[in-house]
């Protein structure tokens, strides 16, 4: 028997290699980005500790928010404001400084997981957490 199968006699042939994560070698010097557009695999919405959530009732479609968002996570559909897109939206809150209508509140993450039980909602999620934040996120 080979020395492989004695360590793993349940191994075969077909068994599927996991994914490899690129490795600190495989990072190009300076950390030069080399595709345009890359970004979009970064889901940096996992580092959020707090969510803009927008007043669509009050927005005046200025679109502030979209200019100084520096993830790109505001979401204009026929040059109005739609939604933030919570997969890379990190929270930090430059949208609800920049508003002029001050219809964007930033809630903290935590009061959604207590109120939807879940982690990191990818949808814009205006008014789901009256309950938990008195109605600011409506
Ligand atoms: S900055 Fe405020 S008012 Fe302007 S589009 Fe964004 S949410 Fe609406
Ligand atoms: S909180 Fe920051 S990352 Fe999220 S939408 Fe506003 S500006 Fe963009």
């Amino acid at each position: 028997m080979k020395s492989e199968q004695k360590e793993n006699p349940g191994a075969s042939a077909k068994a599927v290699a996991p994914k490899e994560k690129p490795g600190w070698a495989d990072v190009p010097i300076g950390a030069v980005v080399l595709e345009a557009g890359c970004g979009v695999e970064y889901e940096t919405g996992e580092w959020r500790s707090e969510r803009p959530v927008v007043n669509t009732d009050k927005c005046i479609n200025c679109l502030f928010c979209w200019v100084f968002c520096p993830d790109g996570a505001v979401i204009v559909e026929n040059e109005k404001f739609k939604a933030i897109d919570y997969y890379h939206c990190k929270g930090c809150g430059i949208c609800s400084n920049e508003c002029p209508a001050k219809v964007i509140t930033m809630v903290e993450e935590t009061k959604f997981q207590e109120a939807n039980g879940e982690a990191s909602a990818a949808v814009q999620g205006n008014g789901n957490i009256k309950a938990k934040t008195g109605g600011k996120g409506e």
